[in-house]
């Protein structure tokens, strides 16, 4: 599972950086790995985009004036898809417009250039402690909600009559923010199998089969899709 938003010191807190300018993206490098954060860099909103999909990142801090897709793009792009790491814009100009675009699209705090580094890092613990952990009692993606507390699945306001095992494996997507998860990961984290056995893969997915039926059977709107090759993921849209 996904370790909590807001974990203790001593945990690793993974933050993605996406700035084009060599310097700036260098100085914040620097002050949050000063600050004991682990850092990744990225130069360009498509890395950054591919970075923030495939890896859990407990924060990203997004520069807005990116070339190519610039930093609006890349968050409206990642909310719909239903991934939902909190996301800090960096914008240059303190228009107000940027600002209400900024959070608008979904982002979670904004700074504007220039800005003073602790008013910064007092921003990220903020969002740290501000983001839910995973296993808190509502998750929601579309018409489709769990409450945890209540092991209640709720799709387009119909209840969902899942299997434990469904109910685990569906909480698992949701953990891991719209990213993909392969079988490996499936059978390490809900079937809790270490050693890997070729027939899992197909209880693995007979078992996704069933899941997806109950899930989006009486949806036009799929939520559950198969990357080929790959694994699964829950997120909007079809597009992998
Ligand atoms: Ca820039």
């Amino acid at each position: 599972m996904q370790k909590p938003f807001g974990a203790p010191i001593n945990e690793i807190v993974n933050i993605l950086v996406v700035e084009d300018e060599r310097k700036m993206a260098q100085a914040l490098q620097d002050g949050l790995e000063a600050d004991g954060y682990t850092v990744r860099v990225a130069y360009t909103g498509e890395e950054g985009f591919y970075l923030i999909q495939a890896q859990a990142f407990d924060l990203a801090i997004l520069d807005v004036m990116l070339p190519g897709h610039d930093g609006f793009e890349i968050l409206a792009t990642l909310r719909r898809r239903g991934v939902r790491t909190p996301v800090l814009l960096l914008t240059s100009r303190d228009a107000v417009e940027d600002r209400v675009r900024g959070l608008d699209l979904g982002a979670d705090d904004y700074l504007v250039k220039p800005f003073a580094f602790p008013e910064l890092l007092a921003r990220i613990r903020m969002l740290l402690r501000r983001g839910q952990p995973v296993s808190s009692a509502r998750l929601k993606l579309a018409d489709l909600e769990m409450d945890l507390a209540q092991r209640l699945v709720v799709r387009a306001g119909q209840k969902l009559d899942l299997t434990a095992r469904e109910f685990d494996l569906l909480e698992y997507f949701f953990s891991n923010n719209g990213r993909v998860v392969s079988r490996e990961m499936l059978a390490r984290d809900v079937w809790k199998e270490t050693a890997r056995q070729t027939p899992l893969d197909n209880v693995i997915d007979a078992q996704m089969v069933r899941l997806r039926r109950k899930v989006d059977g009486q949806s036009e709107h799929r939520l559950l899709h198969t990357v080929r090759g790959v694994g699964f993921v829950l997120r909007e849209g079809n597009e992998t």
